[in-house]
């Protein structure tokens, strides 16, 4: 049988092998790790609403009226009256016809090219795509076609010569390591240009880009009256603060993939409480602009407070903030520095990010207060040797 020892000391050796901090108590702006308090910018709860009083008591009031498990799949008896619920606001709130719940972004991912995608047919990725779209278009069966990163020429000229009969086109709406923006609205021309499928995932947008929150195709002016071949992936872990994702979009495509995504069959419904709790956060979204407004006015903060440092931050409309280092040993040696100074920003390298790119992977939440940031600006500063 294979050791694993080995392997295991090579990672160790390549600075790879991964070592997880225990955090008590709840997620917030500052947690308490080894018994310190330790300022968060690691975080994707950009809104803040992980353990908002009202989420909080919408999860417990569920929990007394349906106790824990959901006990099945959602097409045997899993599928309650908080799940239908939640998942008619959904597509009340995103302006899409249908919705449909999926236990977590990742298996909706994996779910969503499978059942649209099968042999002899085409899939295309935007070359910074999460890693849940890539492990999806590999399963599908699908021909797997990556196209340069936000390149919408390129991506047309190879739909304009694909010959399949069913194509789709897969993007981040928001891309986790850099911040920045898919141009969706050309996109969805484009797909609609030649026959194809969009399928956006919104995982880093929903509850923080578009009017009350409602997402990037909000944002971009994207329309399901308009645009019925694009398909609005969202998830409920990062700003809505709970867990779980749906897909919401034409209501026969949205039922075609409730019938034929394999993650969604084969896998126990997720409990009710986290339908009711997501539900819950739904209402906090739309009604808090305050959160929206407090990550714009904390990012202009750090975009000030860091203009003349040596290393770039790069333009990014939306909670992910990342600080280009460039090399890697600079850029863990940061992340260590302001450790030790009680802040955790993540330091990122290849081959998650492009050679030469290392950074500071730096995301705010709307619960962070400017002297926090002055924190943290202050410790970059410093670390920089920036006259304070
Ligand atoms: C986090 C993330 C996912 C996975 O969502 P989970 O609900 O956490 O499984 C998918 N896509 C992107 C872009 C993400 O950042």
């Amino acid at each position: 049988m294979h050791d694993f020892t080995q392997d295991l000391a090579e990672l160790a050796a390549q600075s790879l092998a991964r070592t997880r901090r225990v955090v008590a108590g709840a997620q917030g702006p500052v947690l308490e790790v080894d018994g310190q308090a330790c300022l968060s910018f690691c975080s994707n709860d950009y809104l803040g609403l992980s353990n908002h009083p009202d989420i909080v008591a919408s999860c417990i009031a569920a929990a007394d009226q349906y106790g824990v498990g959901a006990a099945a799949s959602a097409l045997i008896s899993g599928h309650g009256d908080a799940h239908e619920q939640l998942e008619r606001e959904l597509a009340a709130f995103t302006g899409q016809p249908r919705a449909l719940y999926f236990s977590n972004g990742y298996m909706a991912n994996l779910g969503i090219p499978c059942a649209l995608l099968g042999a002899g047919d085409t899939i295309f990725l935007d070359r910074l795509s999460h890693a849940s779209l890539i492990d999806g278009a590999r399963l599908s069966g699908a021909e797997l076609r990556v196209f340069p990163h936000n390149d919408t020429a390129r991506l047309e000229q190879v739909l304009a010569r694909c010959k399949s009969a069913r194509k789709l086109v897969a993007t981040d709406a928001v891309f986790s390591m850099d911040g920045d923006l898919a141009p969706l609205a050309e996109l969805a021309a484009v797909c609609a240009r030649h026959g194809a499928w969009l399928l956006v995932d919104d995982a880093h947008g929903f509850g923080v880009l578009g009017p009350q929150g409602r997402g990037s195709l909000a944002h971009a002016g994207v329309s399901a009256l308009h645009a019925p071949h694009v398909l609005y992936m969202g998830t409920l872990g990062k700003a809505a603060g709970v867990a779980g994702a749906f897909v919401a979009g034409d209501a026969t495509l949205v039922e075609w993939i409730m019938q034929r995504a394999r993650t969604y069959m084969f896998t126990t419904a997720n409990p009710p409480l986290l339908a009711a709790a997501a539900s819950a956060a739904l209402r906090v979204i739309e009604r808090d602009e305050w959160r929206r407004e407090r990550l714009r006015e904390l990012a202009a903060q750090l975009t000030l407070g860091l203009a003349d440092l040596p290393w770039r931050l790069l333009p990014s409309p939306t909670a992910i903030q990342p600080l280009i280092v460039g090399d890697n040993a600079p850029a863990r040696a940061l992340m260590q520095s302001l450790r030790e100074q009680g802040i955790w920003t993540p330091a990122i390298c290849p081959p998650t990010v492009p050679k030469g790119t290392a950074r500071l992977r730096i995301s705010l939440s709307a619960l962070h207060t400017p002297a926090h940031v002055e924190r943290l600006i202050d410790a970059l500063r410093q670390a920089a040797g920036v006259r304070q």
